[in-house]
């Protein structure tokens, strides 16, 4: 006897080559079998007919802290068929702490920001302090640490070192590009490739690099993919979404404090301080981000400059940067072994309203530029992998339930469940608190919050799998 038995769904699974109709029964959290038909009794049996099952969504760049836009991200992910995600940027404690109140029971990975002015005092912090940052994060839960380089951005050497010291603790670490040298542009991602050094570091968005910001955007697409195919030591993933998200915070003088906000003004004509957000809020060109009621959305205009103005210019925000080519070329571009040069779709979504992977990754299957597995390996198996998940990103015997179910056409999620629980069902949150995926260090902190930890080993050597 099964506890759930799924049928009738198009199943996708490209790690076993499922890509048609067929049946999937789960017991006791696990894949329990997948085929055609499946005959054994089960305690609830659901019709999923017309509908596609795959492997549940890890979107492997998003945000929970509420810094970036308000604490409903987890709740934002589920609504949008995600079952993991892993956050880039913490901070840890808020992401922590907001679970019993706005937990809705999906997998969330925590990667700490190393980052003045917030956890380091200086852009120079010592092998010492960087030791003491990354020891306390893993034990209190995280899987590893965040470099924010494009926004609060450390010294060239400094960065490098750190990334070796977060190595050497076999912590999880990702990198969004940019020093005290070079923005987080195409210079930027190159220079981050060099002080990677051969060593394995998650490269976040590549699509920010792509930008126009130095050249034109399809000729740093191109240097992009070039620099990842002759860097396999990179792992990353890229969005699908216009959108970014920064924030519009301005300093005591007046300039803005992120330099992602910078680079945005100064691509829309404005100045780079005060007066310039003003400006572009009032143009439409700046977006706040604010808290909907139960929910994260983007505003602009009047309305959104007086609820700037009145958060003291400290508030979430969001700018249509992505030119659409190249976020495509990305999506789709492979190495010569054939497995993909990107090799996640995330959305750097979560609390910052671009929760897109089904609404606009879809469309890359749609449009031909991905098959309907690829979609699946990109939004599932891969970033499984990157987050030494074992046991999700496929639907083989054994493997967690953890599953998404949409309507392609409409490309909206209809269900999804995680460990064989619902989550998503009839278009509501049926289920509390989270799962955290960390590293030993972190168990014990996590489950004495009452949470269930998955712990995993960010040091683990992986091996790309190509194209299915
Ligand atoms: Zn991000």
């Amino acid at each position: 006897m099964w506890d759930l038995l799924l049928k009738n769904a198009h199943v996708v699974d490209p790690l076993n080559h499922v890509n048609e109709v067929c049946d999937v029964a789960i017991e006791n959290g696990k894949i329990a079998e997948v085929g055609k038909d499946l005959q054994g009794k089960a305690e609830e049996v659901i019709d999923f007919t017309g509908l596609v099952l795959q492997p549940g969504i890890i979107d492997s760049h998003v945000h929970l802290g509420r810094m970036w836009g308000s604490p409903y991200g987890p709740k934002m992910l589920a609504m949008n068929g995600v079952t993991t995600a892993l956050d880039m940027a913490g901070p840890l404690e808020d992401v922590l702490d907001s679970v019993p109140e706005y937990g809705v029971g999906i997998n969330m990975a925590i990667l700490q920001f190393a980052s003045p002015p917030f956890t380091f005092k200086t852009n120079a912090p010592s092998k010492e302090e960087m030791e003491t940052l990354i020891d306390k994060s893993l034990k209190d839960g995280a899987l590893g640490v965040k470099l924010l380089g494009g926004h609060y951005p450390l010294k060239p050497d400094v960065s490098s070192l750190l990334v070796r010291t977060a190595l050497e603790k076999r912590a999880y670490v990702a990198w969004h590009a940019g020093t005290s040298e070079h923005g987080s542009n195409i210079e930027g991602m190159i220079e981050a490739v060099a002080m990677a050094d051969g060593y394995p570091l998650h490269l976040a968005h590549i699509n920010a690099y792509c930008r126009g910001a130095i050249k034109p955007c399809m000729e740093e697409t191109a240097i992009a993919i070039d620099l990842l195919k002759k860097n396999p030591n990179i792992f990353c993933e890229s969005y699908v979404s216009p959108k970014n998200g920064t924030r519009l915070t301005c300093d005591a003088e007046g300039k803005i404090q992120s330099k992602v906000t910078g680079n945005c003004l100064r691509h829309f004509g404005f100045s780079e301080d005060r007066d310039g957000v003003r400006k572009a809020l009032l143009a439409g060109k700046a977006f706040v981000v604010f808290d909907a009621g139960g929910y994260s959305d983007l505003m602009t205009g009047e309305k959104a400059l007086k609820m700037w103005e009145e958060a003291d210019s400290d508030v979430g925000g969001s700018f249509n940067i992505n030119p659409p080519l190249p976020r495509i070329e990305l999506a789709q571009a492979r190495r010569d072994d054939g497995s993909f040069v990107v090799d996640a779709i995330s959305t750097d979504g979560g609390c910052i309203p671009r929760n897109v992977i089904l609404s606009q990754g879809l469309s890359l299957v749609k449009l031909d530029i991905l098959t309907l597995p690829e979609f699946v390996q990109k939004t599932s198996l891969n970033p499984a992998r990157m987050l030494r998940l074992e046991n999700k990103g496929h639907l083989s015997v054994g493997a967690d339930a953890d599953i998404t179910v949409y309507d392609y056409a409409t490309q909206k999620p209809m269900a999804s469940f995680i460990e064989g629980r619902k989550i998503l069902w009839n278009g509501e949150l049926v289920s509390k608190g989270a799962t955290v995926i960390c590293t030993k260090h972190g168990k014990e902190a996590i489950e004495k919050r009452g949470m269930k930890a998955i712990v995993v080993d960010p040091g683990k050597q992986i091996e790309r799998i190509p194209a299915l």
